[in-house]
């Protein structure tokens, strides 16, 4: 059962370190989506409420806080969790703080939820806002073991396109791209005609944690050492570029860490 931690946040605009992006608002910390390889675990250091997945903390004054104010950058929603996670839609935190933000902010939103699409009245206020879909295609039975909780592919992808048809700005973020489990080729095809912008994110195998390397070493050996050895994952990297190229869409960036973190865009 989700353990449901109400908190009150002294500030919701966080300055960022990631690129690309200025400021970041978590309306949650912790996930319900309870990813296997998700890189935000690293919170269960300060966090002691239990594993990854099992707690969520709300910050129920977030709406509050973003009223009346501006900030001049890229805003990215969630860094530390999903703004779309299930408890979203019982709440609606999210959807408070999009509705009381400034609408002038530069706003960005990643998710693996289609809960995200209930928000297109919102998102059609904002000057500028681009909404992205975290995709990979994995198998099913894949799936239910590394992002239990989120939605499925197909419901994804769906999302992409109902953003699409009500002209938000889409992205596909293609991760956690990993050798023979994911078909880059596969998702462009099916995505390509109402997908604005792609970006593809190599897993980063240290930051994905123990647990995770120890299902990818048992259960796809290849995957696994192909990440292991910079030689195999610069001739990846190669190969994803082709391909990208070859299919002539979009590409906003290509995410890599086995050389420590990298952004290229081509
Ligand atoms: S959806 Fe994102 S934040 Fe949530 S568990 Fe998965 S990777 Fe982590």
């Amino acid at each position: 059962m989700l353990q449901v931690i109400p908190i009150k946040a002294k500030s919701i605009f966080s300055r960022s370190r990631i690129p690309s992006c200025d400021f970041v608002v978590n309306p949650y910390v912790g996930c319900e989506h309870a990813c296997l390889y998700c890189y935000a675990k690293f919170v269960c250091k300060w966090k002691n409420y239990g594993s990854w997945g099992s707690w969520v903390e709300v910050k129920e004054n977030a709406a509050e806080l973003v009223k009346g104010k501006y900030v001049n950058g890229t805003v990215y929603m969630a860094s530390v969790s999903d703004a779309y996670q299930p408890i979203e839609k019982e709440l609606e935190l999210t959807r408070k703080i999009l509705e009381n933000m400034d609408k002038k902010i530069r706003l960005a939103i990643l998710t693996k939820s289609d809960l995200v699409v209930r928000d297109v009245d919102i998102f059609k206020k904002f000057k500028s806002i681009e909404v992205g879909l975290t995709i990979n295609g994995f198998d099913e039975n894949v799936r239910k073991v590394l992002e239990p909780r989120a939605s499925d592919h197909d419901k994804r992808v769906n999302a992409l396109h109902e953003l699409h048809e009500n002209r938000i700005k889409n992205y596909a973020f293609i991760s956690p791209f990993i050798p023979e489990l994911v078909d880059l080729e596969a998702l462009i095809k099916e995505t390509r005609d109402f997908v604005d912008e792609y970006w593809v994110e190599f897993l980063n195998l240290r930051a994905a944690g123990e647990e995770f390397r120890k299902w990818l070493a048992e259960n796809h050996p290849y995957s696994y050492k192909a990440l292991l050895s910079k030689e195999k994952m610069e001739k990846l990297f190669y190969e994803v570029r082709t391909t990208l190229k070859k299919c002539g869409v979009n590409v906003a960036g290509i995410v890599t860490h086995h050389a420590g973190f990298k952004i290229i865009r081509s």
